[in-house]
């Protein structure tokens, strides 16, 4: 499996590509909203995208979903955001930006374990920056959203969101046993022994 990068907008979001290099097959996690960028992502490298995964359903992370899902592959969302789709809790409207609202694929919860082009993910609820955010884990690497970001943690200002319970998934997160690359949904690359120690948002021993 190989990891690809994509940063894009004002607000510097992360869409990463997981590519399965015998079958040319690619999930994007958070595709971001600029459309175009990912698709010359996609014919550099010489990938097909065949599934959309979302940390969470806000517009910056999940604004051209429809339109990837339009060419052909399949949203990925957890039950709880998947509304977020079809309404204005992905924060679109409150930013003035255009959000083409789509419908799922595939919902998952807490602990589901999703196999896409040979891929192994599985979902932690990490709930707190929206009621349904999570953080995917394959291999030595998660990819934590808008939940923990670099000696940073996500805002709980916005709709569903909530401080106590980001606490809870970031300490959540903390306890996986060793270390893991972090890969947030804005920003620099981290690691999970680096927050441990670094991270001053949330108080972790
Ligand atoms: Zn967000």
């Amino acid at each position: 499996m190989k990891l690809y990068h994509l940063s894009s907008g004002p607000l510097k979001v992360n869409t990463y590509f997981l590519v399965n290099e015998k079958t040319g097959g690619a999930i994007v996690i958070d595709g971001g909203e600029n459309y175009n960028l990912v698709r010359k992502t996609e014919e550099k490298y010489g990938f097909k995208i065949k599934a959309v995964l979302l940390t969470h359903a806000h517009f910056d992370h999940a604004g051209n979903a429809k339109k990837l899902q339009d060419d052909g592959a399949k949203i990925y969302v957890s039950v709880k955001d998947a509304p977020k789709l079809t309404n204005d809790d992905n924060l679109a409207a409150d930013f003035g930006r255009k959000f083409d609202y789509c419908r799922a694929d595939r919902t998952f919860s807490d602990g589901d374990e999703l196999d896409i082009e040979g891929i192994k993910i599985k979902a932690i609820a990490t709930p707190g920056h929206t009621d349904g955010s999570v953080t995917f884990l394959t291999g030595d690497m998660i990819f934590t959203g808008d939940t923990l970001f670099r000696e940073s943690v996500g805002r709980t200002d916005f709709k569903t969101g909530d401080r106590e319970e980001l606490v809870r998934s970031v300490k959540k997160l903390f306890a996986l046993p060793g270390d893991y690359r972090v890969f947030p949904g804005h920003d620099e690359f981290t690691t999970l022994s680096y927050e441990r120690a670094h991270n001053g948002f949330i108080d972790y021993d």
